[in-house]
């Protein structure tokens, strides 16, 4: 079992979205995943409701004890992908014990970058502590399409000596679109550019955790 932990204290970074996504992802590449709500106002576990027909498990865990509890509730599955909650520096921790691999997604902004300070520093502190076993980089979120990332957001990122994933997410309608059907950009259109980001994005951290 793999642990794939999204998070990032800010609110609007794509957390719930990526993670709705990769998991699906990973379920659609024929593999057994278990999605975790951490977040205490249940986005993914609305998201997962609106479908009558889900296919895919999501449970919420909201305490700081999702270490353990991942542990004895997802021993059956290849993966656990974890939503994180924003400004819970309690749930994050216990998020970052559970986790093989830390996803931190980032809006292309520098407030955006200086605002995962905290987060990193709490990343690095346990990539130490797990003398490198445990694997975290950033992914760029919500990037506008056909814009290259600046050079000034590029270096903000590479100050804080995680790896950026060449994989990036583009801001495209069809996010909050298929969301509110409970589906996600590969169900609704699976040979769409969506889809293959994400299925990039998906690949690139499978190749990680081999
Ligand atoms: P978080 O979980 O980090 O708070 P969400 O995934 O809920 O972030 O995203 C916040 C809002 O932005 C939601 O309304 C979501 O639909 C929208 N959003 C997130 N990622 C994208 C994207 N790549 N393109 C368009 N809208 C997005
Ligand atoms: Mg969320």
């Amino acid at each position: 079992m793999k642990v794939i932990a999204v998070l990032n204290q800010k609110g609007g970074s794509g957390k719930t979205t990526i993670a709705t996504h990769l998991a699906r992802a990973l379920q659609l590449d024929g593999l057994d995943v278990l999605l975790v709500d951490s977040d205490p106002q249940g986005s993914a576990r609305d998201w997962a409701a609106v479908r009558e027909d889900q296919p895919l498990t999501v449970v919420g865990i909201d305490r700081a004890t999702i270490d353990r509890d991942v542990k004895n509730v997802a021993r059956k599955v290849d993966y656990v992908v974890i939503d994180g909650a924003p400004q819970a520096a309690d749930l994050a921790v216990s998020a970052i014990k559970a986790a093989d691999f830390i996803l931190i997604p980032v809006q292309p902004s520098p407030y955006d970058i200086w605002a995962t300070s905290d987060l990193v520093d709490l990343v690095k502190q346990r990539i130490e502590l797990t003398d490198g076993k445990l694997q975290a980089a950033f992914v760029v979120s919500r990037a506008i399409k056909g814009t290259r990332i600046g050079s000034e957001v590029a270096e903000a990122l590479e100050g804080y000596e995680l790896p950026i994933l060449d994989a990036r997410i583009t801001q495209r309608v069809s996010y909050p679109g298929t969301a509110a059907a409970g589906i996600t950009v590969m169900d609704a259109e699976p040979e769409g550019d969506a889809a293959a980001e994400i299925r990039a994005l998906t690949a690139e951290i499978v190749q990680k955790l081999i």
